[in-house]
C-alpha cells in the first residue's frame, strides 16, 4: 500500500494513540452524567477537572478559567458574542483581514447588524498593521479579536503586545490562538489576553472539542444557554470522552513543545529550503521570522495549487492550496489576497503543515517528488509558456 505523507497539520491532526487510550473508558465504562449525584458520576466528574486542570496548564491559566465547548469556531462565536452582550453600548469590533472565517464571518456578520467593524490591514508578509489598528481603538470598541498565529502562513500578530495597549483602554481582547497552542510557549495570566479559543482537533485529540479560556473577572454572557454546565458559562451535557482527550492532548503537547521548536521546525525548514532551491519561480508567502515552526506557504507561479495538491495525492502527500473552488471559479484565499500576493502566485500556492509525527524521510521523498510535479505542470501551463517565450 501507498505510504500517506501526512503534511496537512493545520488543517486536522492524527488523534495520538495516548489520547485515544484515555478517552476510550469514558466511551464504555465511564458513561456517567458528571452532574449525576453517584460515586460513577463523580469519577466523571473528577475526569473532567483532570482534563480541565491539564488544558489550563498549557496555556498558564488556572483551571475555573477554562470552559470546554464544542468546537474552535463555538470558542470564537462564544467569545465575540460575550464581548459585546456584556458591553451592550458599545458598538465597534476590531479584528484583522486575515481571520479564520470562523472570526470573519461572525464579525461580516455583525457589520450588517449594527456593529461598525474595522478589518485591520496587514502588509505583504502578513503582518499587521498596529498603527492602524491603534488609531482605530476608540469609548465605542466593545472588542478587539486577533488570532495568534494565522492557519494558512503561520504568520504570528505579537498579541501580548497588542493585548497590553488594548487593555490599557479598558477593551476586550479576544485571540484566537487554534493554531498557536501547543507550538508557542503561553504564560497567559501574564498577559492583558482576556478570552483564548483552542480546538482539540489541531491537537491531536478527536475533532469537536474545543475550549474558551475566560480570564477571572472577564465579563461574560454564555452563548449556549441551557444547563448550568461549565460554571453557567456553556449550557449542555459535557463531551465527556473528547474532552478527557483534549486534556491528554493538552498534556502531550506541552510535553512535545520543545521537539515541535527543534526537530519539526527543522524538517520544515528543511522542506521549505529544498524545495526553493529545486523549483524556479517559487517563493515563501508571509514573515519567516514570526512564524510557527510546522508551517509553510509556498507559492508556485504560473499554476494552480488544486493541480499541484491533485498530482501530490496520486504519490501519498497531502497538503492544501491557498485557493478554494468556490462555484467553479478558483478564487485565491482572503488571506493572501490581503497580503496582496499576485493572482499568479496565489492561485499556485500550497501550504505544507507538519507535525511531530513526521520523518526526515518523508520530508526528503517530498523534496524528491514534487519538483517534476511542478515542471509537469508548468509545461502544461499558457502563462508560464508565454513566461519562457519572454
Ligand atoms: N481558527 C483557526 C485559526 C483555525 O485554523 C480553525 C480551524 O481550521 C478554527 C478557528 C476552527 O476550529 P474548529 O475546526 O475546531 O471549529
Amino acid at each position: 500500500m501507498m505510504k500517506t505523507v501526512y503534511l496537512d497539520n493545520n488543517a486536522t491532526t492524527a488523534v495520538a494513540p495516548e489520547v485515544l487510550e484515555a478517552m476510550l473508558p469514558y466511551l464504555k465504562d465511564h458513561y456517567g452524567n458528571p452532574s449525576s449525584m453517584y460515586g460513577m458520576a463523580r469519577r466523571v466528574s473528577t475526569a473532567l477537572n483532570q482534563a480541565r486542570t491539564q488544558t489550563a496548564r498549557i496555556l498558564g491559566a488556572s483551571p475555573e478559567e477554562i470552559v470546554f465547548t464544542s468546537c474552535g469556531t463555538e470558542s470564537d462565536n462564544a467569545a465575540i458574542w460575550a464581548a459585546i452582550r456584556s458591553n451592550p453600548l458599545k458598538r465597534h469590533i476590531i479584528t484583522s483581514r486575515v481571520e479564520h472565517s470562523a472570526v470573519k464571518n461572525l464579525c461580516e456578520y455583525l457589520s450588517h447588524n449594527g456593529y461598525q467593524v474595522t478589518f485591520v490591514p496587514v502588509d505583504g508578509k502578513g503582518r499587521l498593521d498596529l498603527d492602524y489598528l491603534y488609531d482605530h481603538l476608540s469609548e465605542d470598541t466593545a472588542v478587539v479579536s486577533l488570532m495568534w498565529a494565522n492557519n494558512e502562513t503561520g504568520v504570528m500578530f505579537p498579541v501580548e503586545e497588542i493585548a497590553r495597549e488594548v487593555k490599557n483602554k479598558g477593551v476586550v481582547f479576544h485571540t484566537d490562538a487554534v493554531q498557536a497552542v501547543g507550538k508557542v510557549p503561553m504564560d497567559i495570566g501574564r498577559t492583558g489576553i482576556d478570552m483564548l479559543s483552542l480546538s482539540g482537533h489541531k491537537l491531536h485529540a478527536p475533532k469537536g472539542v474545543g475550549a474558551l479560556y475566560v480570564r477571572k473577572g472577564t465579563k461574560f454572557t454564555p452563548f449556549l444557554v441551557g444547563g448550568h454546565q461549565e460554571q453557567n458559562r456553556r449550557g449542555g451535557t459535557e463531551n465527556v470522552a473528547s474532552i478527557v482527550a483534549l486534556g491528554k492532548a493538552a498534556e502531550l503537547a506541552g510535553n512535545l513543545m520543545a521537539e515541535e521548536n527543534t526537530r519539526v521546525k527543522a524538517l520544515r525548514d528543511r522542506l521549505e529550503t529544498g524545495i526553493l532551491a529545486a523549483v524556479p519561480h517559487a517563493d515563501v508567502n508571509g514573515d519567516t521570522d514570526r512564524r510557527l515552526p510546522n508551517t509553510t506557504n509556498i507559492s508556485f507561479e504560473f499554476i494552480e495549487g488544486e493541480s499541484i495538491l491533485l498530482m501530490m495525492d496520486e504519490i501519498g502527500i497531502c497538503a492544501s492550496s491557498g485557493s478554494a473552488c468556490t462555484s467553479g471559479s478558483l478564487e485565491p484565499s482572503h488571506v493572501l489576497r490581503a497580503m496582496g500576493v499576485p493572482y499568479t502566485a496565489a492561485h499556485g500556492s500550497v501550504r505544507f503543515s507538519l507535525s511531530v509525527y513526521n520523518t526526515r524521510q518523508e520530508i526528503d521523498y517530498v523534496i524528491e517528488k514534487l519538483p517534476p510535479i511542478i515542471e509537469r505542470l508548468r509545461q502544461m501551463s499558457p502563462f508560464w509558456k508565454s513566461v519562457q517565450a519572454g
